[in-house]
């Protein structure tokens, strides 16, 4: 038995289905959707591009790893010193030269599936943790073409350089395969999600997989266990908000990417992730290592912030324990004991789930999946278990993100926060899914059990594999 996951970064599942029900994809169709099922899942948060990617691979959250965001402050290294590289080394970017530390910020106890699955191949991943001499494939022409792409839009000639390495590895002797496709995403965010182009790229993405099919049944092959996901939605941006901006006119100095992660005497950090999320450090040199509760925030600060039109919500460490969730109309806190999580609203009702609620995992997804904010409670309380994140989290409302319009290119679509556009993403497979909700950090079980690879003694996953979801059907293909 084989598996392949198929990554489309930033693929909307509405944008799929449309696109499947004019016929635009027939392979996914035909080969996946037919034998198998799409359904909605949830990814995690904050809902970006690398952080996302850690479900899948580690099957374990951002938080649990200790990776808060696709940009984060290192607070002890900040202390370290005034020198403009440690300084630039404290203020982790993902985005660029320091893509490559998400591989050893991830927490070395955590196996990877390529750890597992030593026969693994992968093709333009920024995760390449525990894969192979010569699997890591297209590297050079990832590096040279991503950052042609990125400031030349040109990502179609970065897909198709995917889609040749995909159609080419069909049948060499893998057990995994993960392909990642990162064009969607970026043209998106040049444009906006249901640009033409956009559209395009999801029929490449059918027609190399097309390629790939035939050729493992030219040769007389057996299909792999197929996993077809997105790591977020997308969502087109009206304004942008930029809280490190707002930040400095109110005399805060704010450390901040591109070039203000020296900016001298700086009172707080603005790390954004997608950029519909920020997370907020207070003091970021003063070597702390752990971060802020409740009563040791800036309170008139935090108290603008929630004011803010473009927050859906502020969250923060509570100061016993637990975490507090703050809109405009209300306040929340929520914890998590013995395997129930608790959500009580002291004022309004921040997740608009009714009241005050104590239930289990698996229940509280499926209670909060149809809410504006899926899986929030659970996505909260997984991020803040990193002393790395903030102090304060701020997940966007719609149209709204967190980066001024200052950025090279402008992003005109985005995504980051925790809102359901965001968190939303196509989970499509050819083996049999089950009839509750499920998230992307359920995939990674699910593979290995495809694949009759047991978890190690010793490690927790935060996933469950689909047969073991409540209310799901026995494993077949
Ligand atoms: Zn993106």
């Amino acid at each position: 038995m084989r598996a392949a996951l198929v990554l489309i970064d930033g693929a909307r599942v509405d944008v799929l289905r449309d696109l499947l029900n004019r016929g635009d994809l027939p392979n996914l169709a035909r080969w996946v959707i037919e034998p198998g099922g799409l359904t909605t899942g949830t990814t995690v948060f904050p809902s970006t591009t690398g952080v996302a990617y850690i479900p899948f691979l580690f099957g374990r959250y951002p938080g649990s790893v200790g990776v808060p965001g696709i940009r984060w402050l290192d607070r002890r290294r900040a202390a370290q010193g005034s020198g403009w590289r440690e300084q630039w080394r404290a203020a982790r970017s993902y985005c660029g030269a320091q893509g490559s530390w998400l591989n050893s910020d991830v927490s070395p106890a955590a196996p990877s599936l390529f750890d597992l699955v030593p026969e693994s191949i992968a093709i333009c991943t920024p995760l390449t943790r525990g894969l192979g001499p010569g699997a890591n494939r297209i590297a050079t022409r990832r590096a040279i073409l991503g950052s042609a792409a990125h400031y030349l839009g040109t990502y179609e000639a970065l897909d198709r350089a995917v889609a040749r390495a995909w159609v080419a590895a069909a049948n060499e002797p893998w057990r995994f395969l993960l392909v990642v496709f990162p064009g969607i995403d970026g043209i998106a965010h040049l444009t906006d999600p249901f640009h033409p182009r956009v559209l395009e790229s999801y029929r490449l993405v059918d027609r190399a997989f097309g390629g790939f099919v035939s050729r493992v049944r030219r040769t007389g092959g057996e299909l792999p266990a197929m996993f077809v996901v997105s790591d977020h939605g997308m969502t087109q941006m009206r304004e942008h908000h930029d809280v490190a901006e707002l930040l400095e006119q109110r005399g805060v100095r704010t450390l901040r990417h591109p070039v203000h992660v020296w900016r001298r005497g700086a009172a707080a950090a603005a790390m954004v992730s997608g950029n519909a999320s920020v997370q907020l450090y207070f003091e970021p040199r003063s070597g702390r290592g752990t971060p802020l509760e409740e009563s040791n925030l800036p309170q008139s600060i935090v108290d603008e912030l929630v004011a803010m039109p473009s927050v859906r919500l502020a969250a923060y460490r509570a100061d016993d324990e637990g975490v507090v969730i703050r809109t405009r109309e209300g306040r929340a806190l929520l914890t998590d004991a013995e395997g129930l999580v608790r959500y009580q609203p002291e004022n309004g009702d921040p997740l608009g789930l009714g009241g005050y609620i104590e239930r289990d995992d698996r229940e509280l997804l499926a209670l909060t999946r149809e809410t504006d904010v899926p899986d929030a409670p659970r996505q909260l309380l997984q991020l803040f278990q990193t002393a790395r994140s903030g102090d304060v989290v701020l997940a966007a409302a719609p149209g709204f993100d967190f980066r001024g319009p200052w950025e090279i290119p402008e992003h005109r679509a985005g995504h980051g926060s925790l809102i359901a556009e965001h968190m939303e993403v196509p989970i499509a497979t050819n083996v049999a899914l089950p009839d509750s909700p499920i998230r992307t950090v359920d995939l990674m079980p699910t593979v290995l059990e495809c694949l009759d690879v047991p978890v190690p003694p010793g490690v927790a996953l935060d996933g469950t594999a689909f047969s073991k979801t409540a209310h799901a059907e026995p494993l077949t293909r």
